[in-house]
């Protein structure tokens, strides 16, 4: 039996509004077609002893700027090799303040530079007012497998993210990137960054089946496509979102 190999980054310290659910949900949406899955967790100083090139997902929550900070040094010691996993086509998942940590810097609201990994052009800058946050319920419309697809979540950022390429998705109801933004996250075929906490997994089935999907099927023959679970709850809270936030008065 197939079994998903995961490594979730600084659990401890990057779990803003249940974002370590977002790997409770893969396990689970694995269990329930037959799979496994084992789940490393990585905290400050396992940079030596990890292999990041034998996962099949690479996974970080969001944090506080407090946070970021404490763990931005061993994140950069592991630059080379996680570097190597993202173009080898490990997955690479992240939530808001990992996403700001992977790409060229994060300015914090404190104004402190905190160096990312560069893996990717955008930066990300924060108001040094701290009441100046994106908060709130944001709704985006991403392409899944070549189909257009709702993703719903919470958004709770000081941060505005500039210079991305290739964004997630585009904003139908929230800020996204920055106050009042059109685009949302930044994806590539094995890259989703995004600032939708939810946990994003548990709102989004599609999505979570989508991630799982790649990582099953990389180093296969053929792709590798999961039979439908029952979602009908999910779908249920999905249209009562909806209904609330995607009203012609509230719509961008
Ligand atoms: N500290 C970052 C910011 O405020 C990230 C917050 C988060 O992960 N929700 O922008």
């Amino acid at each position: 039996m197939q079994k998903l190999k995961i490594l979730h980054m600084y659990p401890n310290m990057l779990d803003l509004y249940g974002d370590s659910g977002n790997m409770e949900l893969i396990s689970y949406r694995l269990k329930k077609r037959g799979y496994s899955s084992e789940i490393t967790k990585y905290t400050i100083g396992d940079g030596a002893k990890t292999d990041f090139s034998s996962f099949d997902l690479i996974y970080l929550g969001g944090g506080a700027d407090f946070e970021q900070q404490l763990l931005a040094d061993d994140l950069l010691s592991c630059k080379d090799k996680i570097k190597k996993a993202y173009n080898e086509g490990v997955f690479m998942l992240m939530i808001c303040g990992g996403y700001q940590l992977m790409g060229q810097y994060y300015k914090d609201s404190n104004d402190k530079k905190i160096p990312g990994l560069g893996l990717f052009d955008y930066y990300t800058v924060a108001s040094t007012n701290k009441r100046e946050r994106c908060i709130g319920n944001i709704v985006i419309e991403a392409d899944i497998d070549g189909e257009k697809y709702k993703v719903i979540g919470f958004e709770n950022h000081g941060g505005m993210t500039d210079n991305v390429k290739t964004p997630f998705g585009k904003v139908l109801f929230g800020n996204g990137n920055k106050f009042g933004s059109d685009t949302e996250g930044y994806t590539e075929k094995n890259v989703i960054a995004t600032y939708l906490h939810g946990p994003l997994l548990s709102k989004n089935p599609k999505l979570a089946d989508h991630i799982i999907e790649y990582c099953l099927s990389r180093g296969q023959g053929s792709p590798v496509k999961l039979p439908p679970i029952n979602d009908e709850l999910e779908e249920k809270c999905r249209e009562v979102m909806f209904g609330r936030l995607l009203t012609d008065d509230k719509k961008k």
